[in-house]
């Protein structure tokens, strides 16, 4: 059994030495009587807050950090091999929290969900239908709150969450804008995900002048996945009554100090909610979001776009790739495909 360890928690920019592959001869059981199940995992999933669980925090966090030495757990798209289980069978397909290694011995197998719709790609459990699916859905529709004819902004907005998020509100009647870091990943989001503008904010010298030639009115929802300085401009830029769904703060995730935000003021006069959510609430709603998005991928209202490294031992460079905006979309890491 292959896995990959945590070395040593990290500071700074995590590196590939941060992680090891190693491999373990002894062969996983379901031990008897107990109400385990032992997976295979065939997709894994590599996601920014895996760098939070990297860090030793002194007060602890919204998730427990991962241990040196220990395999680092993450989502992934598993079939089960052995069940003590009287819910699951040998064969089930399964998502949830799984961990880097090729077979897992789950002790809480409540925590998984079974795959209904095997017909479409397995891998978009961990994306489209996933957790990063159910991001974008329950931060869009339930913090943003979209009318018809808003002006929408997305940052990292070719990634995983950011590529939806854009769908669904051109699907809403939004106006859409989103910023990525190449001009690959600009290209896609106008000819591929269908939003209506899109920069490249390593290209721009002034972040603000960019918003306002993209937002001449303003913007009415801001789905803020990176933070830091593209969040200030933002906030600049939002009209009154406007709206800053935070997801995610990329930018701010390798720095010992995080940066200030200096605009905050617009808040204040402009009347705009920010706030922040977290996905894991919304997993009770899980079901009925997986049957809505199976009807838009079917009807082909909703494309998504898939990074995906071959073999376990890829892993941790998948995982590092990320902060280097390495990734075109979603990424993740085919660990055995059947
Ligand atoms: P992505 O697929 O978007 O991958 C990360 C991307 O972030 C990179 O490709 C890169 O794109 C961009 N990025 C990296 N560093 C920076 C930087 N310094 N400044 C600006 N952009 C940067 O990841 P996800 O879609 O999975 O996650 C997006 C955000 O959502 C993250 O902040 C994540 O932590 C958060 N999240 C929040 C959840 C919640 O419950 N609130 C759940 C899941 C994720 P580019 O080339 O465009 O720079």
């Amino acid at each position: 059994n292959r896995s990959v360890i945590l070395k040593r928690h990290v500071t700074g920019f995590p590196t590939e030495d941060d992680m090891e592959l190693v491999t373990a001869t002894v062969r996983l059981a379901v031990p008897p009587g107990s109400a385990a199940v032992m997976v295979k995992n065939m997709y894994l999933s590599c996601d920014p807050y895996m760098r939070s669980r990297m860090t030793n925090h002194k007060e602890p966090s919204y998730v427990p950090d991962y241990v040196p030495g220990e395999i680092i757990p993450t989502f992934g798209v598993s079939k089960v091999v052995e069940s003590g289980h009287p819910d699951y069978k040998a064969g089930d397909l399964v998502w949830g929290m799984t961990a880097c290694e090729e077979y897992t011995l789950i002790t809480t197998p409540e925590s998984l969900f079974k795959i209904n719709h095997p017909e479409l790609p397995l891998s978009y459990y961990l994306g489209v239908l996933g957790m990063p699916g159910l991001t974008a859905y329950a931060g869009f529709f339930d913090v943003a709150k979209p009318k018809k004819g808003d002006y929408v902004f997305i940052s990292a907005a070719s990634g995983a969450i950011g590529q939806l998020v854009g769908q669904l509100a051109k699907m809403t009647g939004c106006y859409v804008v989103g910023s990525a870091g190449s001009d690959e990943k600009v290209n896609l989001l106008k000819t591929k995900f269908g939003f209506d503008d899109a920069f490249n904010y390593k290209k721009e010298q002034d972040l603000n002048a960019a918003l306002k030639r993209c937002f001449p009115e303003g913007i009415d929802i801001y789905f803020d996945n990176v933070g830091g300085a593209i969040l200030d401009a933002a906030l600049l830029n939002m009209r009154l009554h406007g709206r800053v769904a935070m997801c995610g703060l990329i930018s701010q995730y390798n720095l010992e100090l995080h940066e200030g935000v200096c605009n905050l003021a617009c808040v204040v006069t402009k009347r705009v909610r920010i706030e922040g959510f977290i996905v894991t609430e919304y997993f009770g709603t899980y079901r009925k979001f997986e049957e809505e998005m199976v009807g838009h991928l079917k009807e082909e209202n909703i494309t998504y776009v898939e990074d995906v490294a071959e073999g376990i031992e890829n892993m941790p460079a998948a995982l590092v790739g990320l902060f280097y905006g390495r990734n075109i979309g979603k990424q993740l890491v085919a660990v055995a495909r059947d």
